[in-house]
Order: C-alpha cells, then structure tokens, then sequence
C-alpha cells in the first residue's frame, strides 16, 4: 500500500513512520510544519525518494502545493497526523479525492464532523480513527445493539487537584501527561480534559451515537469501553502505545500483527470512577453540543481554546484562566451560525484574533 503522511515530524507522525515500515507498506510522501532536521532525519532513514511539502519551510520541498503532492504521489492510503485546526483542510482533500484515511488529527472532527460524514459517504470512503479510545471503540464493534460508548479519562496530571491549587503550574508541569508522551497541545488539552470534551464529540460524529460518558481510569489500560443493550461492557486494553492504534487504522482493522509488548496483569491494578462535570466543565460542554447537535459551539471552544494555549504558552495567561476564557467566548460567540466549511475557517480566525488581542 502508498501511504501519504501528512504532519510526518510529530509524535504520531514519526510513530506512524515506524508503523508503516514494519508492516512493509511504501511512504510516499510526506508533509510537515517547520521542523526541518527530523525531516531530514525521515528522508535519510527511507532506502528510497518521497515527495515532500510544507508550507512554512520550502527548503526540502518537491512539489509547490498540497494538491500536487496528492496528484504526484497517488496514495491508496492518507495518515493524518496534524495538530490542530490546519489538519481539517487535510481530512477534507482526502476524502474529497476518494481516499481512505486514517486520522489521527480529532479537531477535524470536532470542527466539521457533521460535512466529512457526508462528504465520506458521498464518495464512498472510508475514516480508520488512531485516537485511541475511538480505534478500541472501532475495534470492539459488534452485531450486538450499542447502548453507550464510554471513553475512557486518564485525567491528566491535575486530575486530583483542586482548581485553586493549579494557579501556578508551568507550562511544562501542564504538559507532562502521566501516560502518554505526545506533542504540546494534546498534553495541556489533557490536562484541562478538552482533549475528552473534543473526543466525545469526535465519538459522536463517527458512530453516530449520543449516549456517551467519559469514564475517569487514570492508568490508561482501558482505552475505551462499549456497553451494548444487555447491559455487558466489552473493553479494549492494551499498555499505553499509540503504535496499537496506528497499526489498527493503518491495516483497516484487519490485521492483527503485534506491534507493541504484550500486557503485564502482575500487580495490574485498574480504577474507573465518574468524572464532576461541575468541576470539569468541557464535559459538560460536549455533552450540550452532543445532545443539542451544535455545530457552532464546537468551533467556538475549539478557537478560543488554541488561543488560550498560545497565551499561556507565552506566559501571558495563568493554567486557570483557559477554561474561563473559553466561556468568555462561548458568552460572545453563541448567537453565530455555521452552515458550510468557510463559516468555520471565518469563524475560527475572528474568535482566535479576538482572544489573543484581549489578554
Ligand atoms: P505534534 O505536535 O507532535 O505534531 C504535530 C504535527 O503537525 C507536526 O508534524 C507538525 O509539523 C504538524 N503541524 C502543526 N501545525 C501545522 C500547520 N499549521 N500546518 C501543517 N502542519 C502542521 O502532535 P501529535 O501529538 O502528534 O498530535 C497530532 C494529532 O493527533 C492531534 O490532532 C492530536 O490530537 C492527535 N492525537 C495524538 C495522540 C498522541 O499520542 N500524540 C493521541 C491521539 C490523538
Ligand atoms: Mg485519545
């Protein structure tokens, strides 16, 4: 299989490299942001040419755009493993093009979940999730009638903090997760448990489901669990190792080649608990958007959260202030209306100036 890699230079990116080799796929092409020596790093280590793009650095390029790089490298097979807003416009070419793809980029569907179902089924393509908790939710469905998909929650490394003790924490304190070691805006997303509020609406879009709970396990054993109508909970459980779910997106959930360590049950303790929706209010967010089908509210949060980050990032803001921020901008921002794709990038940008010119 050719397998195009778009956001090739980050944490799925190069794990995703790794995969794709082991399974003796062929890379054909790859995309990044701006980090040129691991992208050279990526060239040299392939015994063979690959095209290549990014539209901040031009020094490696081998074709002008991203559309060329579709045309030139012809791909059964699309990774998209981008951070953030730039990855929606890299989900919709795929699919746009009758390209399967394997997504690693969630914000695609939390932005537009509701326009790439259709657009996917219109064009009779498939979308292999390798966000975790939905490839073990991918990966457990049965014959038998779903009643509710329950995502697991590590909770982050603030989990069992109070609010108030968390208003110095650094920047590198907040994007320290405890299990998993993944770029920055995942990490702090984790911390504030976004990341849950987004993968429950990521859920929604891609199984069609409203009844969804995000369950606290905080050793990330679990990656998610489905309780179909009799009550039973069939869970997927694996150590915490992306490669699991980029090697189920990648072979379309077929193969079953082991591609991490196996399990060790010796002093295994697993925990689960409900999480306070009042103390952790993206869940309830994504629980409001889910249930009253808001397509703007997902773009508001998503925008004002980006934003958010950038401040703290550069020590602008305090940790404490994101969540407060981005209900700052739900307050403004809610009377909107988005009906097609330019509504979101339009959207999307006022609200990100908007905040950064605040604080
Ligand atoms: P990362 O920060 O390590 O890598 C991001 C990649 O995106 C880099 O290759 C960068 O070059 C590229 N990129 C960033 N901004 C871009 C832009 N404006 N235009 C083009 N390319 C850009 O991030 P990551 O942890 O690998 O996460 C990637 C995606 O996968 C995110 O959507 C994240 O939520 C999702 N995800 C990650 C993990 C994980 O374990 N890391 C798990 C589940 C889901
Ligand atoms: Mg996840």
């Amino acid at each position: 299989m050719n397998i195009l890699i778009f956001g090739a230079t980050g944490s799925i990116g190069i794990q995703s490299i790794n995969v794709v080799r082991k399974l003796g796929h062929k890379i054909v092409g790859c995309s990044f942001h701006s980090n040129i020596s691991q992208m050279q790093k990526i060239i040299k280590s392939l015994k063979y040419d690959i095209d290549v793009f990014s539209s901040k650095v031009t020094a490696l390029n081998t074709v002008k755009t991203i559309d060329q790089l579709f045309e030139k490298t012809k791909p059964d097979l699309v990774i998209n493993a981008i951070s953030g807003f730039a990855g929606l416009e890299i989900t919709l070419k795929t699919i746009l093009n009758k390209i399967d793809l394997a997504l690693a980029n969630k914000e695609s569907y939390v932005l537009a979940g509701w326009k790439i179902k259709e657009i996917a089924k219109a064009q009779g393509v498939n979308i292999f999730p390798i966000d975790s908790e939905h490839c073990a939710i991918y990966d457990l469905m049965k014959n038998k009638r779903i009643n509710k998909l329950l995502l697991t929650a590590s909770g982050g490394p603030f989990y069992n903090k109070e609010i108030h003790e968390l208003n110095n924490v650094s920047f590198y304190e907040a994007k320290n997760h405890p299990n998993w070691k993944m770029g920055y805006k995942i990490s702090i997303d984790s911390a504030t448990l976004m990341n849950k509020c987004f993968e429950m609406i990521e859920a929604y879009y891609m199984f069609n489901i409203k009844n969804i709970e995000a369950i606290y396990h905080p050793q990330s054993i679990v990656h998610s669990m489905i309780e179909f109508s009799d009550n039973s909970v069939h869970a997927q459980m694996s150590i915490a190792d992306m490669k699991l779910a980029i090697e189920l997106a990648i072979s379309k959930f077929k193969s079953k080649v082991p591609i991490i360590e196996k399990l060790s049950f010796e002093k295994l303790n697993l925990s689960f608990d409900y999480i306070d929706e009042n103390k952790w209010l993206p869940i309830k967010w994504a629980k409001y958007i889910i249930k009253n089908d808001d397509r703007v509210l997902p773009v508001i949060i998503n925008a004002a959260n980006d934003a958010a980050i950038e401040l703290f990032k550069n020590k602008k803001i305090k940790f404490n202030q994101i969540i407060p921020i981005i209900s700052l901008a739900i307050n403004d921002f809610s009377n909107q209306k988005i009906n097609n794709i330019k509504d979101i990038f339009i959207l999307n940008s006022i609200i990100k100036q908007y905040i950064l010119s605040k604080f």
